[in-house]
């Protein structure tokens, strides 16, 4: 029982058809860019969150059939007996911390467009596959159906015998074939399993009895379930068909996993939504059913849980990112250590490894994806091997997380701030618009730091090279990050663009340090992730008229791995930014820029008074630099090293920052790897 008898209700167990959950921590169906090309990364990083306390933890999306599969993306999959010791390994570890393991069989139609089977997609209706392949799903006659009933049940015998204890029927996220039976916007057909809401749930029903026919006796089945599609009537609605399906099929799974549909909704980021906010949807469910009701909405605050459990809202307290940010979530809330949670910031870089087709990351536990390549667990790190000082300079993510880390370690930390403020960029992000949860990554490494007597932070001092030496520390890292560069160079631009360096061009820091911007102002994003749209949204609301210039196709582009960059592109249009895409930035003058169409060159001018670059960082190295002058006498003062980390080293993301800080803790004074720095997932040569 907890620490905290407030959160006694968290740690109830609760029944799930013939198994149960020792508590409520419930670690719902996730991507993570492993799946079947990593299953031994996948499996650790499975274990590991067993091991954090969670009750349940589940499977990504399991491909059940070679005619449907993700490829390149990485799932998992059960395609025949041959994948079965994959996840029986995984449910070993899993069942070693007590924990119930999950699957998610899915068969995903026409969101799948089996560019590795060559396999033809099948689908309730003929229609083109999603993301532009020039692939076309086809129409499922009935032998198809009765197929494809087939693998489900073949699939859910698997599980079973691959020690799943919870089979999932799935139909969330407008990414499954039952759930596109469903949708009168998918299924146009006009037999039985057309038409009607009856008939449009019969595929569904069908395998649901079916699986519990196959393996209910000792699994529990279980449904995921989107109740609504956010689309009012053009989908399914919480207040109509989403509410009818589950009236229909209140006492048939053993419990119920509801959410939003698509996966954009369901894994809405902080920018656009705050915790909880699927509860207006997904409430009804159990005044419905008397099963167990699992649901979503980045949940990290205990409190908001209890709340949740006692306002019969829900049973479990489903997770996806809150369990990556920190997989001991819930053994921190149970030791009375909620002030050690690791509270996820909702940015999405963990959704980017599902699309990228690479293990995932994550922009708090840097660890995340590493529990079996690296051998990095979120809360163990070895202890110091020597007597060593370091002092660290500068603390956004990359210096935060370093000095936490070696602090864990024990070694003796100084870390210095030039500013009066601790945090870096997250510190002047999260005071732009909608990013105020990245603070987190501050707030969690700063309460960490504060309690360790072996580190020591000072503010307001802004060290230059003689500092460092007359400090002594025996290693210095340098974590001084990086400023925007003015001068238009990015990827469009390889040197810099004409006029660049007049008074009327600016950067996002000048924006941040409250620089007057007069409009109209250009932006220009060849930055492609969320910089660009920030800035034109940070404008607009403070009444500035902005015109985004992009070399892409869409403004924010890589942030489609985040899921957001529909919303950000609706939102800037909504809020009237002027968007001109496919456009380099060619010269800028005192009142206008010329700008050139990425295909022809074609010159188009647009009047304007300011022009705000969003193109490239560089690092603040020059400490770097004066320091490598005086190696000679730094050495002769016993120093060992000077090491720059994350954006000093290389501007990135904050996650890479966070990564940087940690790698650098984890490796100080650890043996070098000569050539790859993690263990590999190696392919066998098959038998001829
Ligand atoms: P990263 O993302 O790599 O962590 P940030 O840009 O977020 O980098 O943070 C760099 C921090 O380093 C800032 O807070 C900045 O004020 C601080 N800093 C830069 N130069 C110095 C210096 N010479 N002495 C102390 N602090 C510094
Ligand atoms: Fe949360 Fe971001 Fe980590 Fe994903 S990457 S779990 S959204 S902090």
């Amino acid at each position: 029982m907890p620490q905290d008898p407030r959160y006694d209700i968290l740690f109830e167990p609760v029944k799930i058809g013939p198994v149960t959950a020792k508590n409520r921590f419930y670690q719902v169906p996730h991507c993570n860019g492993m799946g079947h090309a990593y299953p031994s990364s996948m499996a650790e990083m499975r274990s590991v969150k067993a091991e954090g306390g969670w009750a349940v933890v589940c499977t990504e999306e399991v491909e059940i059939h070679p005619s449907s599969e993700h490829s390149p993306i990485i799932e998992g999959r059960l395609w025949d007996d041959a994948d079965i010791p994959v996840f029986a390994r995984m449910n070993e570890k899993i069942h070693e911390h007590g924990s119930l393991a999950g699957i998610e069989p899915a068969y995903s139609g026409f969101t799948a467009a089996n560019l590795y089977s060559r396999e033809i997609p099948m689908a309730p209706s003929h229609r083109p596959v999603e993301d532009y392949h020039p692939v076309q799903a086809r129409m499922m006659d009935k032998t198809d159906i009765k197929n494809l009933r087939h693998w489900y049940v073949n699939a859910a015998k698997r599980s079973k015998k691959a020690g799943f204890d919870i089979i999932y029927v799935y139909a969330g996220h407008d990414l499954s074939v039952p759930m596109h039976f469903m949708s009168p916007r998918h299924n146009q057909r006009i037999d039985e399993y057309g038409g009607s809401f009856e008939n449009r749930i019969r595929l569904f029903r069908e395998i649901l009895e079916e699986t519990k026919d196959a393996v209910g006796d000792t699994c529990a089945v279980v449904v995921r379930y989107a109740v609504d599609e956010l689309m009012g009537s053009a989908g399914l609605s919480s207040l109509g068909e989403g509410r009818d399906f589950v009236e229909r099929l209140a006492e048939e799974p053993d419990l119920w996993d509801v959410n939003v549909s698509d996966w954009a909704n369901d894994s809405s980021t902080s920018r656009f939504s705050e915790m909880g906010n699927q509860e207006p949807f997904i409430s009804f469910v159990k005044t419905i059913t008397s099963k167990p009701v699992v649901g979503v909405g980045r949940y990290t605050s205990p409190d908001a849980m209890v709340s949740l459990v006692k306002r019969g809202v829900l049973d479990l307290i489903g997770a996806a990112r809150p369990s990556i940010a920190d997989p001991f979530l819930p053994r921190k809330i149970e030791e009375g250590r909620v002030d050690d949670i690791r509270e996820c910031i909702g940015c999405n870089i963990c959704v980017s490894g599902d699309f990228l087709s690479t293990p995932m990351r994550c922009t708090q536990n840097p660890t995340a994806g590493e529990e079996w390549r690296k051998g990095w667990h979120p809360e163990r790190i070895a202890k110091k091997t020597t007597d060593e000082s370091v002092l660290i300079v500068g603390t956004g993510p990359s210096g935060l997380e370093c000095a936490q880390a070696l602090g864990k370690r024990g070694y003796s930390v100084t870390i210095v701030e030039a500013t009066t403020e601790i945090g870096g960029r997250v510190k002047d992000e999260s005071r732009l618009p909608g990013l105020a949860e990245w603070g987190r990554v501050r707030d969690y490494r700063e309460g960490q730091i504060l309690n360790m007597l072996n580190v020591e932070l000072f503010l307001d001092s802004r060290l230059n090279a003689a500092h460092i030496l007359e400090f002594g520390a025996d290693h210095v890292v340098l974590a001084t990050g990086s400023k925007w560069r003015k001068d238009g160079v990015g990827r469009k631009n390889r040197t810099a663009v004409l006029g660049s360096d007049g008074d009327n061009v600016f950067t996002p820091d000048d924006v941040i340090a409250g620089c007057e911007i007069t409009g109209p102002v250009i932006i220009f994003d060849d930055d492609h992730y969320y910089m660009g749209g920030i800035m034109a949204e940070k404008l607009r609301k403070d009444d500035i008229d902005v015109i985004l210039v992009t070399p892409a196709a869409d403004v924010s582009h890589w942030t489609h791995n985040t899921l957001e960059q529909e919303r950000i592109q609706t939102r800037l249009i909504e809020i009237g930014v002027e968007i001109i895409p496919l456009h380099n930035i060619t010269s800028i003058a005192k009142d206008k820029v010329e700008l050139g169409c990425v295909y022809t060159n074609r010159p188009k001018t647009y009047q304007c008074v300011s022009v705000l670059m969003v193109t490239a960082r560089l690092p603040e190295d020059d400490l770097y630099y004066q320091l490598m002058e005086k190696s000679a006498s730094l050495s002769s003062a016993g120093n060992k090293s000077v090491t720059r980390i994350g954006d000093c080293l290389a501007p990135g993301t904050i996650a890479a920052a966070v990564y940087s800080g940690h790698r650098y803790a984890r490796m100080l004074n650890e043996p070098e790897h000569d050539n790859v720095p993690f263990r590999r997932e190696l392919s066998q040569l098959a038998d001829a």
